[in-house]
């Protein structure tokens, strides 16, 4: 063991990337409280398969419990269950096979797709990749994702294109199968107007996923939510991932549910080895992909526990106030420009020069090693992604961001 030990320390810990760095403003944190740490100890301590109630019925009922203080915590409804999930691409995963069983009359599992016609999902051209993936995976296709333009201060779908589009492939002989929404893109943070998307859902009785796989951390505050989380409660698949930005160790995504039947219907099956006696219980592998499921309710539990609810929030306003602050500084640096503006804590720049120069200092940045941020693109242009999320960074460190990038680029310049 020492040996393997010491090979650890000398050959792999040089490769690793320290997400849990303060000066990491890279993609999104994936954050890792200490208590949620210490479950996750405890958990691969106990080794349980926790893939039925009867497996392990602590860690179901810990689960529906902790499903239900994170629906209090983001504001949403009486009466919405949920699951833990590894991802937030399985969960999306899981309602785009939804939206396709409900539109073929939960034939599809049983037929497969011949004869079904073209099912379509609408969504904006800011959602994430793992949309993409899901389309791609579930049997509908990419070329039947339609991605329509956004606009606005937070890069909304457009409503009448949106509108427009379901009419078209109507009239086409296509079938509309679903929507899905964002609140905080990847790229820029966009947010679509959820009220507007589900007005149009409902007029067309389409099923809604809405992806807050990172931004949804942030509704735990409550200032947050008239501008980017009205109409929430009216999604029939939400998902956002503790694991980014509130602090539970990955892997933890929360998948809510306004009617977990549907999604029942699609992916629960029962062999005669899975079947158990007794009375009715909940059997959360009936309600995903895989069987086997780790025990990541608990993790969720220590952190909650630990911080409270305040606690958390506060660690999420700092972060908002700060990203704002450092943005500032930025755009007051010489011929820097601020190329979309914060979304919560989230916002993108350029420095003097054209694309390359804007990667040059991206890698150059990263090379010199004391902040760490990617690229991204907007509009045709090459941007770079600065966000404040990781659980112990200070103001300090935020603004200290500003300095060694203008001193950075200053080498380049
Ligand atoms: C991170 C992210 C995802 C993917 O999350 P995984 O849990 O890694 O699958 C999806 N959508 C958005 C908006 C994200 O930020």
């Amino acid at each position: 063991m020492e040996a393997i030990m010491g090979d650890f320390e000398r050959i792999v810990m040089p490769g690793m990337t320290h997400w849990q760095h303060p000066r990491f403003f890279a993609y999104f944190p994936a954050n890792a409280a200490p208590p949620s740490m210490l479950a996750e100890m405890l958990v691969t301590t106990i080794a349980a398969q926790c893939m039925l109630w009867q497996t392990s019925p602590a860690a179901t009922e810990v689960e529906g419990v902790m499903v239900d203080w994170l629906r209090q915590a983001l504001g949403l409804p009486d009466g919405m269950t949920g699951v833990i999930q590894d991802s937030a691409s399985s969960a999306t995963l899981s309602a785009v096979l939804t939206m396709r069983e409900r539109a073929t009359g939960f034939t599809g599992n049983r037929q497969g797709l011949n004869a079904k016609g073209a099912l379509r999902i609408y969504c904006s051209d800011q959602v994430h990749s793992s949309i993409d993936r899901a389309c791609w995976v579930a049997g509908i296709g990419q070329d039947n994702l339609v991605k329509l333009p956004t606009h606005g201060p937070t890069f909304a779908i457009d409503p009448d294109m949106l509108e427009a589009a379901i009419q078209r492939d109507i009239a086409g002989g296509h079938v509309p199968a679903g929507i899905i929404a964002i609140t905080g893109g990847t790229g820029v943070g966009a947010c679509d107007d959820l009220e507007a998307v589900a007005d149009i859902a409902a007029k067309h009785d389409l099923y809604t996923h809405l992806d807050a796989a990172w931004a949804g951390s942030a509704m735990i505050c409550p200032e947050f939510r008239d501008a980017l989380w009205a109409g929430a409660e009216r999604y029939d698949s939400i998902v956002f991932n503790p694991h980014k930005w509130l602090g539970a160790q990955f892997d933890c995504a929360i998948q809510f549910l306004k009617d977990a039947t549907p999604q029942l219907n699609t992916l629960k099956i029962e062999p005669e080895y899975l079947k158990t006696t007794g009375a009715e219980v909940t059997n959360y592998s009936e309600w995903t992909i895989p069987l086997g499921r780790r025990f990541r309710a608990l993790k969720i539990w220590f952190l909650l526990r630990s911080y409270g609810l305040d606690g958390l929030r506060a660690r999420i306003r700092n972060h908002v106030t700060w990203a704002n602050e450092v943005a500032q500084k930025i755009e007051a640096m010489e011929g820097f420009e601020i190329t979309t503006a914060p979304i919560l804590s989230l916002f993108s720049f350029r420095c003097p020069g054209d694309d390359e120069m804007q990667q040059q200092l991206v890698d150059a940045l990263n090379d010199d090693g004391r902040i760490y941020l990617t690229q991204g693109m907007f509009d045709g242009r090459k941007i770079i992604r600065f966000q404040v999320g990781q659980f112990d960074t200070t103001r300090d460190d935020v603004l200290m961001a500003a300095d060694v990038i203008h001193e950075v680029w200053e080498t380049l310049a």
